[in-house]
């Protein structure tokens, strides 16, 4: 009984606790695994538009470092030429008119030195005035010469961005010159040469296309610098050349460089050092001194396999984010089941002690209570029945005789008092001894309890006197019983040892009639009882009120 219920309080103590564990975990993971999943697709998300915007940023800025550079060569190369013509109008403010014109060497024609000839200082453009007016006396005719010499001398002019002028002897002035356009020749090939030299990342570079018609059209620009195709540099340009998709990347570029000056944009291109032609998303940015769209581009598939990287990356990192949550949770639920289990091997060893002390108090209270009832047993035994006889006392027959009385009262029914006395009993004692008259006494007490029906009630009532409470019993039924009694006492000697001892009883009885009490019934058989001592004892008395009738 204790192991069954010790193993469904177990059941229930670790369903349970399962259970708690099981919803503790739920609350703590779901959310968690909610979290990470939206975080991880938010990354995810991110990951792609930050490339791309990276990858924007770095052209940008590909391309305005390469255009700054680009214009430090420019102003680089002016000073250059500019500090060159000082120096040279310096060393003609020592000469006369004549020598300058002897020493420089004049290009009548007024050609220019064909391209990709170095320009040097013997290129200058040399004008020699005189101071007083301003009128030209003579000029070398190189760097439009014409043209310079219409500008006030002193006044600056955008077409010519270098001038150098020393005063001469014979109020003569001598001025040197260079065109822009032949400055920016210079320039261009120095920016071309460090252009071509520049490798970016992912095998990215910067080429240069520049613009000769902003309304586009073939021949709308040339192709300046190409790293990736080399051997195209100085091929003319068409806004009508489209990709393999049909695209046109070249007027796509123009519109934008005519709209913004700068643009992004898509189209599909050569690769470097391969015949793949893929997607590319470029940068283009007007440099407008040099009419240069300079750009650069990186190709989308290898954007797209770095987005590819990083997702992995990502994933992977996701991935070990949830094995190290689901270890910790598998750790924590292990703990915990392992303090359950020593928690209640704990209280287990508690209650076991606990019933056990239990079960003794139990035992004890028991064994208590048994020697208790058998006290109270003796002690009843005692109190309700005569120690030499074992039949009832005055005491408890008077307290049944109550009981019976009201029973009679309530219900009608009969019941008869027989009081017998054993005769001449003191002779008894004083011929046998006191010893001898207390066994006959046991033996009578015998005699007339086995000769009772079970539910008649018989008593010690004195010393020598017994009564006997007859139920359902009227006159007649108890004068019989009564008679009955008489013969089973004195049919038979008493046998006490060697001596068989005849002994007689006189009876008195009296039937109950409603309304009689107790004690008058007492002195009903009383009187009748006297009444057959009176006629001579051994005899049976009933109803010895008035008229008793003897047997
Ligand atoms: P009667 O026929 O008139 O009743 O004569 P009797 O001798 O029986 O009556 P009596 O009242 O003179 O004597 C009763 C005797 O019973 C006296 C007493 O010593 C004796 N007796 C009473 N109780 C006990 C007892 O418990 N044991 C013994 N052995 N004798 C008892
Ligand atoms: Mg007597
Ligand atoms: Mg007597």
């Amino acid at each position: 009984m204790d192991t069954i219920v010790r193993k469904k309080i177990r059941i229930f103590y670790y369903s349970s606790a399962l259970i708690a564990m099981a919803v503790v975990a739920l609350a703590v993971t779901v959310p968690y695994f909610i979290d990470s999943r939206k975080n991880y697709a938010l990354l995810t998300s991110e990951i792609e538009a930050s490339i791309i915007a990276a990858s924007k940023r770095t052209l940008e800025n590909s391309v305005t470092r390469t255009i700054q550079e680009i214009d430090t060569i420019r102003s680089s190369t002016l000073a250059e030429f500019k500090a060159l013509c000082d120096a040279q109008a310096q060393a003609f403010s020592r000469l006369d008119a004549q020598a300058v014109q002897t020493l420089a060497e004049p290009r009548r024609d007024g050609s220019h030195p064909p391209p990709g000839t170095p320009l040097t200082l013997a290129d200058a453009g040399i004008v020699i005035r005189e101071q007083a007016t301003g009128r030209v006396v003579w000029t070398n005719g190189r760097q439009d010469a014409d043209a310079f010499t219409h500008i006030k001398p002193g006044e600056a002019d955008a077409a010519f961005p270098v001038t150098a002028t020393a005063s001469m002897s014979q109020g003569m002035t001598v001025t040197l010159f260079f065109r822009s356009a032949s400055l920016d020749a210079v320039a261009k090939e120095r920016a071309k040469a460090l252009i071509r030299a520049v490798r970016l990342d992912n095998d990215s570079y910067i080429w240069v296309n520049e613009i000769r018609n902003y309304a586009g059209g073939d021949g709308y620009a040339i192709r300046a610098v190409n790293p990736n195709l080399p051997e195209t540099e100085g091929n003319p340009l068409s806004t009508n050349t489209p990709d393999i998709h049909g695209n046109l990347p070249y007027k796509e570029e123009l519109d934008g460089i005519n709209r913004d000056g700068e643009l992004y944009f898509k189209y599909y291109f050569k690769k470097v050092n391969s015949m793949k032609i893929t997607q590319k998303l470029s940068y283009a940015k007007l440099y407008k001194p040099f009419d240069w769209i300079v750009a650069t581009g990186v190709y989308t598939d290898d954007i797209d396999a770095l987005i590819q990287k990083r997702k992995k990356a990502l994933t992977d990192a996701y991935k070990a984010q949830i094995h190290s949550f689901g270890i910790l949770i598998s750790v924590v639920f292990a703990v915990c089941a392992v303090l359950f289990f020593v928690f209640e091997r704990r209280i287990n060893a508690m209650v076991s002690s606990f019933i056990s002390r239990l079960q003794e108090d139990d035992h004890e209270l028991r064994d208590k209570n048994d020697r208790l009832a058998a006290a109270y047993a003796q002690l009843e035994q005692v109190a309700y029945h005569d120690f030499l006889t074992g039949l009832l006392n005055r005491y408890a027959m008077s307290d049944r005789a109550g009981e019976e009385f009201s029973r009679s009262a309530r219900s009608g029914a009969p019941f008869c008092l027989i009081l017998a006395d054993i005769d001449n009993f003191k002779r008894i004692n004083d011929t046998h001894g006191h010893d001898v008259g207390d066994v006959v006494l046991a033996k009578i007490a015998r005699r007339l309890r086995t000769s009772l029906r079970q539910e008649d009630v018989a008593a010690r009532w004195g010393g020598e006197e017994f009564l006997i409470l007859a139920i359902d019993c009227d006159q007649d039924t108890g004068g019989i019983l009564a008679e009955k009694l008489r013969s089973v006492v004195g049919g038979k000697p008493i046998r006490v040892g060697e001596d068989e001892l005849h002994v007689t009883m006189t009876f008195g009885v009296a039937a109950y009639t409603p309304g009689k009490t107790f004690d008058e019934m007492l002195k009903d058989v009383d009187v009748c009882l006297y009444a057959g001592k009176q006629r001579g004892r051994n005899c049976v008395v009933a109803d010895a009120c008035r008229g008793a009738k003897a047997t």
